[in-house]
C-alpha cells in the first residue's frame, strides 16, 4: 500500500461537529416512523415492497423499543403480514412474493410483537425451515440455493420463537458455523470467507441459540469486535470501512451476547449513535448528516436500549425484540 492509502487508512472516519444532537430524540422518532405507516403510497413504501415485511418489523420494533407500539395499526399489520404467507409454509416480503427466510423471521417477529403469533401456523413454518437445511448442516436463504451464516440464525431464531427447534439438525448448523470462525475471532459468511460484523452477530447468536457458545473464544472474537471501534466513537462493519450505526447494533450486540460490552469506549459510542440522528425530522442516518430510514432508525435504538435508557425497552440482543414481548422466548446465556 502507497503512503496516501495509508493516510486515508487513518482517516476513514467522520467528525462529529458541534452542532449534532447529544442526546436521544424519542418522541421524534415516533413520529419519523409513523408517517412509512401513514404514507402508503409514498414513494419509499412503493420502492420497498421487495423488502416490506422486513421493513414493517424495523418499524414495529422501533416503536416497541420507544414505548409507542399502541400508536400503530396493530389488526392492519398483523392481516398484511398473514397475507405475505405461501404454500410451502414461508413467508415473502409482500403478497404473491416467493418466501425467503429473511422475510420468514421478519414476520414471526413482527407477529410476537403484535402478540399475535397464535394466528401463523407454526408447523408449516418449521416444515419450510427445515427443507432449506443443507446435509453439511449450513442453510439457503430460499430456493435459488445462496448459503450464508445469516439464514443459519434466521433458521434457528424462527424454530426457537416458534418453540421448535429440535426441529433442526443442530449438530451439523454449529459444525457448519464453527467451519466459518476465523483465527482472527471473526465469522464468514462461508468457510474461509473474511471476517464481517454482520456475520459475527449472525454466527454467535445462532451459537446462543444452539447452546453452544462456549465452542469459540470469547475474548478472542470480543477483541476481534472491539477493533471495528473508530476514533469518533462509531464502529464499522470490517477494517477499512467507514463506521455505521447498523454496526452499532451489530457490534454490540454480539459483544453483550458474549458478555463483553465492556470492550468498547461506551459514551464515545453513545455519542457517536446520538449524532446521527435527524433533529428535524426524527430517525437514525448510517452517519451523522445523511438521510434518516427506518433500517437505522431501529437498530440506533436498539444500540441505545443495550446501553440501558429508562425510556426505552430493554432489548434483547439475540432477537433484536423488547425483552418484554419475548418473555419466556428469551434464552439464558450465562
Ligand atoms: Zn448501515
Amino acid at each position: 500500500m502507497s503512503m496516501a492509502g495509508l493516510f486515508e487508512f487513518a482517516r476513514k472516519d467522520v467528525n462529529l461537529q458541534e452542532k449534532l444532537p447529544t442526546k436521544l430524540l424519542r418522541d421524534l422518532h415516533s413520529n419519523f416512523i409513523l408517517q412509512y405507516e401513514r404514507d402508503k403510497n409514498g414513494y419509499h413504501y412503493i420502492m420497498a415492497e421487495h423488502l416490506r415485511v422486513s421493513g414493517i418489523y424495523w418499524c414495529a420494533n422501533a416503536m416497541d423499543l420507544t414505548k409507542q407500539l399502541s400508536q400503530m395499526s396493530a389488526d392492519e399489520i398483523v392481516q398484511y403480514v398473514l397475507s405475505c404467507r405461501n404454500s410451502d409454509g414461508g413467508y415473502g416480503p409482500a403478497p404473491g412474493h416467493d418466501s425467503h427466510l429473511l422475510h420468514t423471521l421478519c414476520a414471526v417477529q413482527t407477529l410476537i410483537i403484535f402478540d399475535s403469533l397464535q394466528k401463523a401456523d407454526s408447523n408449516s413454518i418449521c416444515d419450510y425451515v427445515k427443507k432449506l437445511q443443507n446435509e453439511d448442516g449450513s442453510f439457503c436463504g430460499d430456493l435459488s440455493g445462496e448459503v450464508d451464516t445469516r439464514f443459519t440464525l434466521c433458521s434457528l431464531a424462527t424454530c426457537h420463537l416458534l418453540g421448535n427447534l429440535s426441529t433442526l439438525n443442530i449438530d451439523t448448523a454449529v459444525n457448519f458455523l464453527l467451519r466459518c470462525y476465523n483465527s482472527d475471532g471473526g465469522f464468514g459468511t462461508r468457510p474461509g470467507s473474511e471476517s464481517h460484523a454482520g456475520q459475527v452477530y449472525c454466527c454467535v447468536g445462532a451459537l446462543a441459540i444452539a447452546g453452544r457458545l462456549d465452542s469459540i473464544s470469547r475474548d478472542r472474537t470480543a477483541e476481534w469486535l472491539a477493533f471495528r471501534q473508530c476514533d469518533s466513537g462509531g464502529l464499522n462493519g470490517r477494517p477499512e470501512k467507514l463506521p455505521d450505526v447498523c454496526y452499532s447494533w451489530w457490534v454490540l450486540a454480539s459483544l453483550a451476547i458474549l458478555g463483553r460490552l465492556d470492550f468498547i469506549d461506551q459514551s464515545a459510542m453513545k455519542k457517536f449513535i446520538y449524532a446521527c440522528q435527524d433533529d428535524e425530522t426524527g430517525g437514525f442516518a448510517d452517519r451523522p448528516g445523511d438521510c434518516a430510514d427506518p433500517f437505522h432508525t431501529v437498530f440506533g435504538i436498539a444500540a441505545l436500549s443495550l446501553f440501558g435508557d429508562d425510556s426505552l425497552e430493554q432489548v434483547d440482543p439475540i432477537f433484536c425484540m423488547s425483552k418484554k414481548c419475548l418473555g419466556s422466548k428469551q434464552i439464558e446465556m450465562f
